[in-house]
């Protein structure tokens, strides 16, 4: 072996590699120089050499390299293969995935929706690896899911079963067990139980089977089901239970079979019509939006695309009284449509020129909302566009003492001075000579009162947010002097966006501050233990009810209930520590109804020096967003949907009334000259 060679260069000098190892993987045979010192053109000839050899090298690595990419292709079909047929016999499940749950009601949940098996998971690998994007697809894969049942468009209405309360609630409690489904928007939820359609099944029969297409999300109402997995039995399932709900989201198989052990019903919701449901809300949300920006003169000519680029970027802001929108040397970047303050001054224009006798010049009767003590409240348009109001046309024949007629003028007196979005709104009143009107705002979301019929009770959030609306009422009334003496949920209603808004002035008065008043009035189950003994009354009368109102909303019954109202004011008198309050009612609103339904009424939380402050300062409200409340930024747990078609004149949240027969006599006496 000889030593390493000592070539010199210049001053420097570098070690040149052994001979036989120079170019160990060309195999070139390279001839030893003829003497040892290299002469510069043999090296010269040697690098252009091996620089062809290795570009000929390189071009052989790509084609290899492009051999083995689709070889691994190949391979990984072959594996998705393998996994398909072990799934189909079952081999996958005796291994660790998908896991085997234990007799656990939640587990066994997940089980019947574990989703993608191996084989979908390897499948999206080899479509990654191919460049292709991962697909996850809600169409339905079954024919048998079309035909089976209903094909929908975003029509809802048509798929909505009629249910009885209590059917209601088992649906809807079954939903609110489940982790997932619960945390749907509760008008989502609202609208799935309307949508659920009745299935029974025999002893026996198959509800889900193992392996095959998911379609449909199922709550058992009534009887026993078993969950079984490759043939192995792994637990029970019994009423007031969710399951295969991954079905609703997108195409899945089932991961194991459910079989009725009795007789059993069941009620389901398919795929389709879950999407209906939730893209309803948002696609009437983007018509409203779409025709608003027909309307607006710079925007009207232009083309349909644009436009409907722009409703996608709208976002509402609610600005109060006095709030800057834009400060002079502010940098601008956002252009702004004022969407409805400008049209309530256009309508009260507009309502300001219907002759006082005569309202129905200008307004068409559309449907009756509801029915009160002294008449009915309908919903009008006017004649020339779409605006929609509340007429509550008083029969003057039942005004027939002075008591009567100071509510009514009250009531008239009082809205008219309030300006709150918390309070429904009046816009003008008429008389002739048989009713006299109060023309209000419309709230087409119906009564909070039917709604918690039909739900129940509420949920805490639901609750809270309730009470949030009342407190922003009383907060502007109690600070104005007026005391409302009527809270109950049929005095609530919910505005298109799902606000509790404050109705029913009857009983309100303007006492002022430190002041106090003695007429009883109220509702039996919501009156104060002042009002009764007569002892006089203020704003405490008002946060007593508050206390009696989170009850009602949390549990479904106020406190003091019953069918005599003797026997409803005994209790009230005996106090609300008498009262065992079920566990729904948690410990927070528990502490709050007892500080607020003290018999002292000076104890009363809301009722001392800082007024209602004191009430959304406690830790019920703790981390609740007021000033979105007040904005009008929080989504409403209580939003219904408004249907589209109609708009503003959709009153299917309200019940169905037969229509006035009576003409009532006319009444001349003229205690509604001011009116
Ligand atoms: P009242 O005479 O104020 O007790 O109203 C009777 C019923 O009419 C209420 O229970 C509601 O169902 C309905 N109603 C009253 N005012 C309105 C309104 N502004 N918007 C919608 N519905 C209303």
């Amino acid at each position: 072996m000889v030593a390493s060679h000592q070539l010199a260069m210049g001053n420097g000098s570098i070690k040149a590699p052994q001979p036989e190892n120079r170019f160990p993987a060309s195999g070139l045979k390279v001839e030893p120089p003829a003497s040892t010192s290299w002469n510069t053109e043999t090296l010269r000839l040697r690098i252009a050499h091996l620089e062809g050899e290795l570009a000929k090298r390189d071009q052989e690595f790509k084609a290899q390299e492009l051999k083995l990419l689709s070889l691994q292709t190949e391979l990984d079909v072959k594996v998705s293969q393998i996994e398909k047929l072990q799934d189909a016999i079952g081999y996958n499940n005796q291994g660790c995935y998908p896991p085997t749950p234990k007799h656990n009601g939640h587990r066994l949940l997940s089980v019947i929706n574990q989703g993608p098996t191996r084989f979908h998971r390897l499948a999206v690998e080899v479509h990654r690896r191919l460049k292709a994007k991962e697909g996850v697809s809600a169409e339905p894969t079954s024919g048998l899911f079309c035909g089976g049942f209903r094909t929908h468009h975003l029509s809802t209405e048509r798929a909505r079963v009629r249910k009885d309360s209590s059917t209601k609630k088992l649906i809807n409690d079954a939903i609110m067990n489940n982790d997932f489904l619960k945390k749907l928007d509760p008008q989502h939820m609202r609208e799935m139980v309307e949508c659920m359609y009745e299935r029974t099944y025999t002893e026996g029969q198959v509800v889900i089977q193992e392996g095959e297409p998911g379609n449909y999300l199922y709550v058992l109402a009534d009887g026993l089901l078993e969950v079984i997995q490759n043939g192995k039995l792994l637990g029970e399932m019994r009423p007031r239970t969710a399951f295969g709900e991954l079905a609703i989201l997108y195409n899945c198989k089932r991961t194991a079979t459910v079989k009725a052990v009795s007789k059993v019903h069941i009620w389901a919701l398919d795929r389709q019509t879950f999407q209906s449901i939730m893209m309803k809300s948002t696609q009437a949300t983007q018509e409203e939006y779409f025709s608003f920006l027909r309307s607006v003169s710079l925007l009207r000519d232009l083309p349909e695309e644009k436009l409907a680029k722009i409703v996608d970027c709208l976002e509402i802001d609610y600005f109060d009284k006095g709030e800057y929108i834009i400060r002079e040397g502010e940098e601008g970047n956002t252009f702004f449509i004022i969407a409805k303050g400008e049209e309530v001054r256009r309508l009260r224009e507009r309502i300001a020129v219907i002759p006082t006798h005569d309202p129905f010049q200008d307004l068409k009767v559309i449907a009756t909302l509801g029915m009160g003590g002294f008449g009915r409240v309908e919903l009008v348009k006017l004649t020339d566009e779409d605006t929609t109001f509340a007429l509550k046309c008083i029969k003057k024949k039942h005004i027939v003492d002075t008591r009567q007629q100071e509510h009514i003028y009250s009531e008239k007196n009082i809205l008219q001075q309030t300006n709150s979005q918390f309070i429904v709104r009046l816009f003008r009143t008429f008389r002739d000579d048989k009713y006299v009107y109060l023309l209000m705002e419309a709230c087409l979301g119906g009564e909070l009162w039917s709604i918690l019929r039909d739900m129940s009770y509420f949920e805490e959030q639901t609750g809270r947010f309730c009470i949030a609306c009342v407190l922003e009422a009383f907060d502007y009334l109690h600070t104005r002097g007026i005391i409302y003496r009527d809270l109950k949920p049929e005095n609530l209603l919910l505005g298109a966006e799902g606000y509790v808004k404050m109705a029913d002035f009857g009983f309100a008065k303007r006492i002022g501050m430190g002041k106090k008043t003695w007429t009883f009035c109220g509702t039996p189950e919501y009156v104060a233990p002042e009002v009764i003994m007569n002892k006089g009354h203020d704003f405490g009368a008002d946060c007593w009810s508050l206390g009696i109102l989170i009850y009602e909303l949390l549990t479904g019954s106020p406190p003091f209930s019953g069918t005599d109202p003797i026997k409803i004011y005994t209790m009230v008198l005996h106090g609300i520590e008498k009262v065992d309050f079920p566990k729904r009612i948690s410990k927070r609103p528990d502490d709050l109804i007892r500080r607020l339904c003290k018999l002292n009424p000076v104890d009363r939380l809301g009722n001392k020096k800082n007024g209602i402050i004191d009430i959304k300062k406690h830790k019920w409200f703790q981390g609740f967003n007021w000033e979105g409340l007040r904005r009008q930024k929080l989504i409403s747990p209580l939003k219904r949907e408004v249907k589209c078609s109609e708009g503003p004149m959709d009153h299917s949240h309200f019940d169905t009334f037969p229509p006035e027969l009576e003409d009532p006599p006319d009444e001349l006496s003229g205690w509604d000259k001011d009116f």
